[in-house]
């Protein structure tokens, strides 16, 4: 945005011709610290190039492509020139907007340009205007337009009435972030306007943070109560930016909006920018390296006034108006970026031939040499209306959410999503119908090839589940009726998947979001594998992986032998992403905001997954000392595997046992493998969440059994499903809730279906059946998110059942049924549980999230859900209390038991197992060696003594 202060601008300016102006116009920029003065002879050479005069008495100089290594900071300068200066074309300037930008920010700047231009009064006002202040509101008018775009339609949605149409559009802007709960709120409760021909509108401007327009149509043409619904228009109004739209329903309203409930995505945005249904149209692809600036623009305008006929244009994927190809500042305002596609459209009998010509035009380059365009690799540059996220200073560490912990030394691939180009119709339903089976079948090989190589485990099972969702028969069956109707294979494909995709969304919001985010990942394989569109490729050499967000099934599919760590903007450290970081032993760093986003393709960086924070561009002092901590690290890790099958015991010789997280049986070989001396926490919902459907009984004895079997005499403790919050179970939808996490998850959800916790329990207990030989397999169960006794009774109810009903010979008999402490009430309340459960292991990931109120997915509050907070160390020290008064023994399953610094805190308050992800089992038993537990209780004391986390940290670490 073109914000112009007063010492931006100068006023008065005396200059003898151009040139002096010219001259005038590099010192101003030099002088504000923008140019280097080199950059002067860029600006006289793009005047001979062509005139930079813009209309109504100004001109905007700026320099070359190739004098750009001379701009420092990309600025403007105003300079006014009341007597006015006559450029070398002829035309005569009151104000010179001379521009240093290092990109192709300048188009920006030209667009907001471009509204002073349709006011002829403004040239002879800016050359009048006596204050700095005057000269920067006359330039600086920002345009805002409401969004309207592919991305806020919601079209084909299965609603059962207008009230659930304006909700779709609804939640989608918030998934846009446009609006907020508020706007989601203000939309379910008022009333919605009759617009005519069975269509509707809801508006709202409460919680509006960009105006947008979405539209959502049912599936099938609705009535309800009497009245025909063929779509509802959901608008977020802000200001008047919204009123173009409007003006443009109507308009659609008036020569007839019948089609509109049926249409595809393509063509709603053409009939909402004013195309009418039998102009013929054409799309071009501005292959400009700087987009449509102004000297292609006026190449393209001198085009289009030779063929004789209106021709409109506009861009293709947003809902602006088409414009008149005739005006020049019309066409520069779009602000057509490279990559982006230009709509054209006229209408008559000589409309092909002059959308032919100007699409060449445009694919020549419009009198600019040209490249084609690669959306393999290239990113449209989004259009810059809000500031674009600042660099990250080089060599300054720059804070994240510590995901997975790790340090990495590499440099950075910036992964951009790919675009998909197909055509949205196409005549020959049969050929689309088998380039779809070819693409699927292929996608399936891709999956199981991939399956192969990752060899069992979490990212095995996302991939088995991918393979499953892409082998659906209604998601083919749904894209076979579009492509009946017309579409192309890709089209219907993609539409069948956002269906999906959107109920889902829209079924339990949040709860499911995953699952959707699956959907799409496989839809964009299977997209990818029919447009020819291959995922932009990594190095061949080890990198950081830089990336917006991450969704579980792009870390299945890392190359772990070249990804040395993770970066992502968005994200926070205990969703299901980060658990698998964690397994996979990928350092990283998440939700460290967009600005990690303009990390230099290649450029260095320091990732510290423990400390979660990045350090861009490291010096050489900086890199050295990152490197000797990384050597020191490796050599910790090695003399720890040394003695990883040494008994956990502390330098004295107290013993703590030291236990492996799982959220696969087939790791449990592994976790042996790497010392653990049981299976602290087998998180038994992954399970569950791999498979289409709920697993029956035979599946999960078969399941539970291998972890047993992997075991060979060490414990099992298994925790009970616990999907809801952040674990959405797609077979379970859960009706949406406003706080998920505080809402039916863990045992509340699991005892609205006792069912399926009875036939769990009868799996675990059936699989811990003593071999062969007698030898009998112990198993712990665990419930998840227990509150108080009520629900441990409950739950004891039908195990007991079940305990008496099997006999002994075909069931476990070394069983033990506990609870985890995750909620500050059970821990309060452990004097009333400990005499009844049989063990207590801390959850301390949840335990933090509500002891602190503090999300712990949220992307920049989940940083300070520390574990080692006092609070919850107190919690923890009742809990040990209490349990130890009864005999009970008490673990830790958090994330908190690996913490090197939390280790002899927890011991000293007692704790007698720490359960942590496997790769941490040496390190974990390696760091008890360390101290004694006269120190770990002075330890756990001085923690405990302490007002904050930051407080504890700092006093473990001087200590
Ligand atoms: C916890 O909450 O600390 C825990 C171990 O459970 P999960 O992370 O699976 O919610
Ligand atoms: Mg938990």
């Amino acid at each position: 945005m073109l914000t112009l202060r007063p010492e931006d601008i100068r006023l008065d300016c005396q200059a003898a011709d151009w040139r002096a102006a010219l001259e005038q116009a590099a010192e101003s920029l030099q002088q504000a610290g923008l140019t280097a003065p080199a950059y002067r002879d860029g600006l006289f050479q793009r005047e001979t190039q062509s005139s930079t005069y813009l209309g109504n008495a100004i001109a905007i100089p700026h320099g070359t492509p190739e004098s750009r290594e001379h701009v420092h900071v990309t600025g403007v300068r105003v300079l006014q020139f009341p007597s006015g200066v006559e450029w070398h074309d002829g035309q005569r300037v009151h104000v010179l907007v001379s521009i240093a930008a290092q990109s192709d920010e300048h188009l920006d700047i030209l667009r907001q340009l471009t509204h002073v231009l349709d006011d002829d009064s403004v040239g002879q006002r800016l050359a009048e205007a006596r204050s700095t202040a005057e000269v920067a509101a006359l330039l600086s008018k920002a345009v805002v337009e409401a969004r309207l775009d592919a991305e806020t339609l919601c079209l084909g949605f299965p609603a059962r009435d207008a009230r659930e149409l304006a909700l779709a559009g609804a939640a989608r802007l918030r998934q846009l972030g446009c609006v907020g709960n508020g706007f989601v709120a203000a939309v379910a409760e008022r009333e919605l306007a009759r617009l005519g021909q069975g269509l509707w509108l809801a508006t709202s401007g409460q919680g509006v943070e960009i105006p947008a327009l979405a539209l959502a149509t049912p599936e099938a043409e609705l009535v309800s109560g009497g009245e025909t619904v063929k779509g509802v228009f959901c608008l977020a109004a802000q200001g008047d930016a919204h009123r173009g739209l409007l003006e443009r329903i109507l308009a659609l309203l008036d020569s007839g909006a019948a089609e509109l409930s049926s249409a595809d995505a393509a063509t709603v945005l053409a009939r909402l920018a004013g195309e009418s249904a039998t102009a013929h149209t054409r799309l071009a692809r501005v292959l400009n390296a700087h987009g449509l600036h102004a000297r292609p623009a006026k190449q393209l305008v001198q085009v289009a006034r030779r063929q004789g006929i209106p021709i409109h244009v506009r861009l293709a994927e947003g809902g602006g108006a088409a414009v008149p190809t005739t005006s020049l500042t019309k066409v520069i305002n779009l602000g057509a970026r490279r990559g982006q596609q230009l709509a054209f459209s006229a209408e008559g009998e000589h409309a092909a031939e002059a959308l032919d010509a100007v699409c060449r035009a445009v694919a020549d380059g419009l009198g600019e040499q040209v490249m084609p365009f690669d959306e393999s690799r290239e990113r449209i540059v989004p259009q810059a209306d809000a500031a674009p996220a600042e660099p990250l200073p080089d060599n300054t560490p720059h804070p994240g959410v510590a995901a997975s912990p790790g340090l990495a030394i590499a440099p950075v691939f910036v992964l951009q999503t790919p675009r998909f180009d197909y055509p949205e119709r196409a005549a020959d339903p049969a050929e689309q119908q088998r380039r779809l089976q070819s693409a699927i079948v292929e996608g399936v090989a891709q999956l199981e090839a991939l399956e192969s190589e990752a060899r069992g485990g979490e990212v095995a099972q996302i991939l088995s589940m991918h393979e499953e969702m892409l082998q659906d028969p209604e998601l083919f069956e749904a894209a076979r009726e579009g492509i009946h109707e017309g579409r192309s294979a890709e089209a219907a494909w993609w539409e069948a998947i956002e269906t999906a995709a959107h109920a889902q969304e829209m079924l339990a919001d949040r709860l499911l979001a995953e699952r959707a985010a699956d959907l799409r990942d496989v839809g964009r394989r299977v997209l990818g594998i029919l447009c020819n569109v291959s995922l932009p490729e990594p190095p061949e050499t080890p990198y950081i992986l830089v990336t917006d967000d991450i969704g579980p099934s792009d870390v299945a599919r890392l190359d772990t032998r070249r990804v040395r760590g993770l970066l992502t903007a968005r994200g926070g450290a205990t969703a299901h992403s980060a658990i698998l970081a964690r397994a996979l032993g990928i350092p990283a760093v998440v939700g460290a905001g967009e600005r990690v986003l303009t990390l230099a393709d290649g450029s260095e960086l320091i990732l510290d997954g423990e400390r979660g924070r990045v350090t861009p561009a490291p010096s050489a002092e900086r890199r050295a000392a990152a490197e000797q901590r990384l050597a020191e690290r490796q050599q910790r890790e090695a003399e720890a595997w040394k003695t990883r099958f040494e008994e956990a015991r502390c330098r004295d010789g107290h013993r703590v046992e030291v236990a492996a997280n799982l959220g696969n049986t087939t790791h449990a070989a592994d976790a042996v493998e790497r010392g653990a001396e049981a299976v602290g926490l087998l998180r038994t919902e992954f399970l569950f969440m791999a498979h289409a459907q709920e697993p029956d009984l035979d599946t999960q004895i078969a399941e539970y059994r291998e972890a047993l079997d992997a075991l060979k005499g060490r414990p099992l403790v298994a925790r009970t499903l616990d999907v809801g919050g952040d674990k959405p179970l797609p077979y379970w939808p859960v009706p949406k809730e406003d706080n998920p996490f505080l809402g039916l998850r863990g045992i509340r959800l699991t005892l609205t279906r006792p069912e399926v916790l009875e036939t769990q329990l009868r799996a675990l207990l059936l699989a811990a059946a003593p071999d062969a030989e007698g030898t009998p397999r112990p198993l712990r169960i665990m419930l998840p998110m227990v509150k108080d006794v009520g629900e441990f009774r409950a739950a004891r109810a039908v195990f007991d059942r079940l305990v008496d009903e099997i006999p002994p010979t075909e069931r476990a008999t070394d069983v033990q049924l506990g609870v985890m402490i995750e909620v500050p009430s059970a821990a309060l309340l452990a004097p009333t549980l400990a005499p009844e459960v049989d063990f207590f292991s801390i959850g301390t990931n949840d335990l933090t999230q509500y002891t602190l109120a503090i999300d712990r997915d949220h992307p920049v509050l989940s940083a300070q859900a520390d574990g080692l907070h006092p609070a919850v160390l107190r919690l923890i020290e009742m809990t040990v209390a209490a349990a130890h008064a009864h005999g009970k023994w008490v673990g830790v399953c958090g994330e908190l038991a690996s913490d090197a610094l939390a280790v002899p805190v927890l011991v000293g308050l007692g704790v007698d197992e720490l359960s942590v992800s496997a790769r941490q089992v040496p390190l974990v038993k390696a760091r008890l060696r360390e101290f004694g537990l006269n120190e770990a209780r002075a330890q756990a004391e001085l923690a405990l003594g302490q007002a904050t986390s930051e407080a504890v940290r700092d006093a473990l670490e001087a200590r």
